[in-house]
């Protein structure tokens, strides 16, 4: 199974990045605009589905993490290579679009084009990729804090702790409120300067409890396993 993925991984890691890329360009150079726009839809579905594999790959089981790490994957160049696909994919699509509203001519006469039409629905799902992996970083400097105020060193400790000291500034910048979670002090939010915190219990006007990042938190982190301090 192990040696399956990462042949997977290297599959679409040569279409994706070197191949489509250089077909897309031979299409475009040769004004074969209609087959750039299909190869680039598909490039761009090759990629996610490489994102895919990655996701998988990351999600793995311990034993098999480290037989993936032994085969010559860390952890650590998952995540670049998660990253390097997500920009690729995305570098496809933008080259596709602005080859349909700029050189091609193609949206200036008002022609429709499927592989374009496809193309924005891809793109919004890597937005929401991009968006879930920035999400990953917040759960994982947070659970940090909360693994390091809770004591826990299991996710679901520090993710039971965070609930009830998770608050939002009023541009809802997330931060926590150490000892029993409720607000005693005043601070002013490091990303936008917005008052945070309260006095008796009793939150600044704007701040809330952050529910919200609490559930995207929920969506990103880890089921079982340790926080790294
Ligand atoms: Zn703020």
């Amino acid at each position: 199974m192990c040696n399956r993925l990462i042949q997977g991984l290297n599959t679409y890691w040569l279409l994706v990045m070197v191949s489509a890329p250089e077909w897309i360009n031979q299409a475009s150079e040769s004004q074969c605009y209609n087959s750039a726009f299909q190869l680039s839809d598909a490039a761009v579905r090759a990629g996610l589905a490489q994102l895919g594999l990655l996701q998988a790959a990351q999600s793995l089981p311990t034993e098999v993490k480290t037989m993936v790490a032994a085969a010559g994957l860390s952890a650590e160049q998952l995540g670049e290579l998660r990253q390097a696909a997500l920009d690729q994919a995305r570098a496809t699509a933008t080259a596709a679009l602005d080859l349909y509203t700029g050189k091609s001519g193609l949206s200036e006469n008002g022609v429709e084009n499927k592989a374009i039409n496809a193309i924005r629905e891809l793109m919004k799902q890597l937005e929401r990729l991009t968006s879930q992996g920035e999400m990953a970083e917040i759960a994982q400097a947070l659970m940090v804090v909360a693994a390091a105020e809770y004591g826990s060193s299991t996710a679901a400790g520090a993710m039971q702790w965070l609930s009830g000291h998770l608050y939002r500034c009023p541009n809802g910048h997330p931060y926590v409120i150490g000892n029993c979670g409720g607000a005693m002090e005043r601070a002013l939010c490091p990303e936008c300067g917005q008052e945070i915190g309260g006095i008796n219990h009793a939150l600044q006007t704007g701040n809330a409890r952050a529910t919200d990042v609490l559930e995207n938190l929920q969506l990103v982190a880890p089921e079982s396993g340790s926080v790294s301090r």
